[in-house]
């Protein structure tokens, strides 16, 4: 199933959502939060197209035939871009595929999502990267791949960066799943990435420390009695690409930052003027290793979560601007893998689906974050890692848009998730806030409770 498919919205209708292309569509009264162009103002858009023609005051009588959708007390912002996510396909398609994967990003309120190499075959040529693409081709919501560092992510060859690049488009670079373990190897592709103004995504994991480690290392591994993974095992690797991007030049993303020293690491190199962004996960800022004591698979992780001095720094880190991006590593499994013991359950959650409504449970309604800041850590920062354009809200540009209702109360049911995976710590939370549709390549997709606002 791709986009292009004559029944392409069936797995957004069947879960009740509007899902159509082509409409004119006036976006009346929602408070717009355009951090490029300064706007947070309540206004009306008009998008003919796919395009924004208009944008604030202006007369209803005279526009062409449009769906008016009321949006008042809602928030419309440049649409939300997920710097990563696991959507398994090709080779683990009981996991998830390209199409349930960017269904469930456009009922998590995404636009975009970048996705990671660990495929089978793995993403690391030209060939399945632009194949990917071809899946995606049509559909509301753009695919970044991320292309591996190293040939099959074995971490002794590069891969052609260069082709990647020039060839497929590649703008962001990571064998995520595993680090790049060699120092040589990882200097050398930061220089390819300094060379073609690319992105290095990092899985930070000194292997030899970690171990057999399931959870982080600390009172709460002892007293569960399970393997520890300690911190210093992400912030060494941390120190070291953190050194190896100053020597370099080239631009280094930390990807789900876990550890308070991880942090304070980036935070001095920064100050240095190193090229580095990072980002934190959902799971990472409302949780600790005391979830584990569940013994359920869906707090497994890696990076495990961590201790509460470690998720205080994650989330002092997000309102200092240390961390730049929230992305949620998207990590479905089948629920047959994760009904084993905790040691051998898979690690990752998913997440596109509850990362709007986590964050604002965990950041806006304990008023560590405002949402202009979400939509900056959201929507902004991740376009500007992967060098897109800007996807402002102003007249002439394309409708890329993530709408957001910041008073819907929900409670989480995995069962609606249109995700394959329903591997969630987050099952049964009852949320603040939630994502209701978005705009995009001249689409509108609206969540079940939103179609009542269209007239
Ligand atoms: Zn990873
Ligand atoms: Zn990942």
């Amino acid at each position: 199933m791709n986009w292009n498919s004559a029944n392409a919205a069936s797995r957004l209708d069947h879960a009740g959502f509007l899902a159509e292309r082509g409409q004119n569509l006036l976006l009346s009264g929602a408070r717009v939060i355009d951090p490029a162009s300064g706007i947070d103002a309540a206004l009306d858009l008009f998008v003919e197209k796919g395009k924004i023609l208009k944008v604030g005051k202006f007369k209803k009588s005279d526009l062409p035939k449009h769906k008016t959708i009321d949006l008042r007390g809602k928030i419309v912002a440049p649409g939300f871009v997920d710097l990563h996510v696991h959507l398994r396909e090709p080779g683990r398609e009981d996991k998830e595929t390209i199409w349930t994967g960017t269904n469930a990003a456009a009922a998590g309120g995404f636009t975009a999502v970048a996705c990671m190499p660990n495929t089978d075959p793995p993403l690391d040529n030209a060939g399945v990267v632009k194949w990917v693409l071809e899946q995606v081709q049509g559909g509301p919501v753009a695919v970044y791949p991320v292309a591996a560092v190293t040939v099959d992510r074995a971490g002794k060859n590069l891969s052609d960066i260069g082709d990647l690049h020039l060839e497929a488009g590649v703008r962001m670079i990571s064998d995520d799943g595993s680090p790049v373990a060699d120092a040589e190897v990882m200097r050398i592709a930061l220089e390819y990435c300094r060379i073609h103004d690319i992105v290095l995504s990092t899985h930070s994991e000194e292997k030899a420390l970690a171990g057999k480690g399931v959870m982080r290392e600390g009172e709460w591994s002892t007293r569960l009695g399970l393997p520890g993974w300690p911190s210093v095992a992400e912030s060494a690797m941390v120190a070291r690409d953190l050194l190896l991007a100053e020597f370099t030049g080239g631009r280094l993303h930390i990807g789900h930052i876990s550890s308070r020293e991880s942090i304070d690491l980036v935070r001095w190199a920064k100050a240095r003027g190193v090229r580095v962004t990072a980002e934190a996960t959902p799971h990472h800022i409302a949780l600790t290793d005391e979830a584990c004591a569940s013994f359920s698979g869906n707090t497994k992780m890696n990076p495990p979560l961590g201790t509460k001095e470690d998720r205080k720094a994650v989330i002092q880190g997000l309102k200092e601007g240390v961390i730049d991006v929230i992305a949620t590593d998207h990590a479905p499994h089948t629920l047959e893998e994760e009904m084993v013991e905790f040691s051998h359950a898979p690690n990752g959650v998913v997440g596109l689906e509850t990362a709007v409504g986590v964050v604002a449970k965990e950041l806006v309604a304990k008023k560590i974050l405002d949402w202009p800041d979400v939509v900056r850590k959201m929507a902004v920062a991740p376009r500007e890692i992967l060098r897109l354009p800007a996807a402002t809200v102003s007249e002439g540009e394309q409708a890329e848009l993530t709408i957001i209702d910041p008073e819907a109360t929900w409670v989480v049911d995995p069962e609606k998730f249109l995700s394959k995976g329903r591997n969630t710590p987050f099952g049964g939370w009852k949320l603040p806030a939630k994502p209701i549709g978005i705009v995009n390549e001249g689409w509108l997709v609206l969540a079940p409770d939103a179609r009542m606002l269209v007239s």
